[in-house]
């Protein structure tokens, strides 16, 4: 396979050259593959196209037509406007853009535009452009007869307006298109690589066919099947490159293959006061056959807070210490490493298994000890932070590796934990959730475990919305929580760990709460630039109940569980994204007392879909899915930290699901079947992950 041609610079394309070629380059086009993937913007079918002759005062109308003349009118009130007479077959309408003058540089006499925009009445019906392209230019080079014919009939055609610049206009890039779109579909088909069965399987189109829909549609229709298959190709290269992570991790390296004895699991299980959910049972069935087989585990268990994580981990940590192996579990903080270990005594201490705790706090002489008894495996369970993967911490058998809040560490640190001989088998806990179809996308290479359901007989938060108006009501609420023995948060955004502005705001604002509104309270302030141990020291207190409230910016550490706490009050909270809002109305609702959270928001949002969503669902997943909806997939990638950055141009996983599925399925058994491809019938294949992923493939240390 040959993939030259589309690799040449664009200066060689047809009607190119090198100054063309340049201001292409300044457009991010820089080879012919790149022009060919330079895909329409803007579609606009026509039947959605209006008859000028036809167009009537009122209408919101798209319209085709010609420049017959133009002009700068100035008015009275010094206003300079552009107008332009446009013309198609069956009328001509004025078309105006006042305080618009440069555009006469811009539009020439016999341009051929597409407008779009309301139809009003100033001496006579005319349009006031919201949005206009220029689709031809007469007499240029560039547009051929062609394009001319398509312009006089449009009946079966879709316009197709591409990502201009000033530099190259839209009628320059339409130019190219029409001289070369035919040579670079026969130059793609020869990077084909899904054989036409599994075309039709998936209802896919071939390469070529896709990019000519996306090109030179003839209905919108088309589009979307253009779309598709490109989305395929997107998901499945990405796929594939976390296939080959995960096989590396998985089966390259020999996993530890427990026996299952249930010696300990099931005297915890009889202890239990209550049954595991469906979904606690299906993801431990899930970890129980990876962690019994040879295969080694490397599982990403996601559930909502609350969902009861904890247990399953701990399920998984007893299968390890049943049969012989040490199980560890590191935390973001010590506060939530702390938690942890206490919960887990409660339950196995009983059982004769013995809980060791590590953390930065602990005093030389216990940390030797500490120390001691993981080296020599006295201690089964470890709990501990960052400080387990220290220098000088020694496993007697570590045989599982469970990272909570995993997001909270870099990619290096949650394999660090693991990195040892025999390599111990590696459970990740999140408890974000995301839309299963995000979840695959950023953690591939992960085996996925989900919890979508919450333990029952909890008590639902009740959510509030509130104007800027309402805040005294809202400060008497928090009071009388406050006063009947509970604990309360206070909660100010802090966008950016930098951002001085929303700091001093935080800082400013706990000494009015504590000052002016709650002066007989005792109040505690945290935001992310407090020292680690200053954080904790405060955390602490809140803890202990020796803090009714606590003002703080969004570094409340999520997992942290204080069942005292019943309201909390979230300021701004226009300026969170609902996953965020989420992630911290679960900070209450943790004990057997009703509970609120109130969103204080400007008066606009109060009344906006977004807030309204999240004040009626308390479902995680299905807040995370009207995130993905509302916001678009590009913000949710840019907070997430790792080590992919999936940058999808045409997949769109609020609706591709589907062949997320699908493209998973494929590159997993593709990369089980022949992990290094070297199969002729994975030539196409190979090769252009290399050439797409290089740099990926690089970082991930897997050629
Ligand atoms: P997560 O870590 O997923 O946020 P936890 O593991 O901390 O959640 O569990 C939250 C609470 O729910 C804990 O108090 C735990 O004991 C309780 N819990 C866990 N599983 C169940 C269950 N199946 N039924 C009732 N309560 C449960
Ligand atoms: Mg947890």
């Amino acid at each position: 396979m040959d993939f030259t041609h589309l690799d040449k610079p664009v200066q060689f394309l047809r009607g190119v050259g090198p100054r063309r070629g340049e201001s292409l380059q300044r457009l991010g086009l820089n080879t012919a593959r790149d022009v060919l993937y330079h895909v329409p913007r803007r579609y606009d079918d026509a039947s959605s196209v209006d008859r000028i002759g036809e167009l009537a005062v009122g209408m919101d109308a798209t319209v085709i037509g010609r420049v017959r003349t133009k002009g700068v009118i100035p008015t009275r009130a010094r206003l300079r406007i552009f107008q332009a007479i446009l013309e198609d077959e069956s009328g001509r309408i004025n078309v105006s853009w006042p305080g618009q003058p440069w555009l006469d540089q811009k539009i020439r006499q016999g341009d051929t535009l597409l407008v779009t925009g309301p139809v009003k009445f100033f001496h006579g019906p005319q349009i006031q452009p919201r949005e206009f392209v220029m689709l031809d230019r007469e007499g240029d080079a560039g547009s051929g007869s062609e394009a001319g014919a398509r312009t006089a009939d449009p009946i079966g055609h879709v316009f197709v307006s591409y990502p201009a610049s000033e530099e190259v206009p839209q009628w320059v890039l339409r130019g190219v298109f029409e001289k070369n779109l035919d040579e670079l579909l026969e130059s793609v088909a020869h990077e084909e690589y899904l054989p036409q069965t599994e075309r039709t399987r998936l209802g896919l189109l071939g390469l070529p066919e896709a990019l000519r829909a996306l090109h030179r549609p003839t209905s919108l229709v088309e589009i979307e099947s253009g779309r598709r298959r490109l989305a395929f190709d997107e998901l499945f290269f990405l796929q594939l490159l976390q296939a080959k992570v995960r096989h590396r991790d998985t089966l390259e390296r020999p996993g530890i293959r427990f026996e299952r004895t249930n010696a300990l699991i099931r005297p915890l299980l009889e202890r239990l006061p209550f049954e595991l959910t469906g979904a606690q049972a299906a993801a431990l069935r899930e970890i129980s056959a990876d962690m019994t087989s040879e295969r080694r585990m490397n599982r990403m268990l996601q559930g909502d807070v609350g969902a009861g994580k904890t247990l399953v981990a701990l399920f998984a940590m007893l299968v390890a210490v049943e049969a012989g192996w040490q199980a560890a579990m590191m935390a973001p903080t010590e506060i939530l490493a702390e938690q942890h270990a206490r919960k887990l005594r409660q339950l196995v201490e009983p059982l004769g298994v013995r809980v060791a705790l590590l953390t930065g706090r602990l005093k030389t002489a216990a940390r030797r000890e500490v120390g001691s008894e993981i080296a020599s495996g006295a201690a089964h369970l470890v709990v501990g932070t960052h400080a387990l993967i220290q220098e000088g911490v020694d496993f007697a058998r570590l045989g599982l590796a469970v990272v909570d809040e995993q997001h909270r560490f870099g990619v290096k640190q949650r394999m660090a934990l693991a990195e040892r001989e025999p390599s111990p088998d590696l459970l990740l806990m999140s408890a974000t959730p995301i839309p299963r179809s995000l979840a695959m996308t950023l953690y591939g290479d992960l085996d996925l475990s989900v919890l979508d359901e919450l333990p029952p007989g909890r008590q639902p938060i009740q959510t509030f919305l509130r104007g800027p108006a309402g805040r005294d009501d809202v400060y008497g609420f928090v009071r009388r929580e406050l006063e009947a023995g509970r604990q309360g948060y206070v909660v100010y955004p802090l966008v950016d760990v930098s951002d001085k502005v929303d700091l001093r705001a935080a800082t400013e604002e706990f000494e009015r709460l504590s000052g002016e509104v709650f002066p007989d309270r005792s109040l505690g302030l945290l935001h992310g630039q407090m020292p680690g141990e200053e954080k904790d020291a405060v955390m602490r207190r809140f803890v202990e109940g020796e803090l009714d409230l606590l003002v703080a910016t969004t570094v409340i550490e999520v997992g942290i569980d204080v069942p005292n706490a019943t309201v909390m009050v979230i300021e701004h909270a226009e300026r969170f994204g609902l996953s965020q809002l989420h992630q911290l109305r679960g900070r209450v609702g943790r004990g057997g007392e009703a509970s609120y959270c109130i969103l204080v928001a400007d008066a606009g949002e109060v009344s906006g879909e977004r807030l309204r969503v999240f004040r009626d669902t308390t479902d995680g997943f299905e807040i995370a899915r009207a995130d993905l909806r509302i916001r678009g997939q590009g913000d949710l990638f840019g907070a997430q930290q790792s080590g992919h950055d999936p940058n999808l141009r045409f997949a769109d996983l609020t609706r591709d699901e589907g062949i997320l599925i699908e493209s998973q399925r494929m590159a997993r058994a593709i990369v089980d079947d022949d992990p290094e491809m070297r199969a002729t019938r994975y030539d196409a294949v190979r090769r252009i992950l290399l050439h797409r992923h290089a740099e990926r493939l690089a970082f991930w240390k897997i050629g």
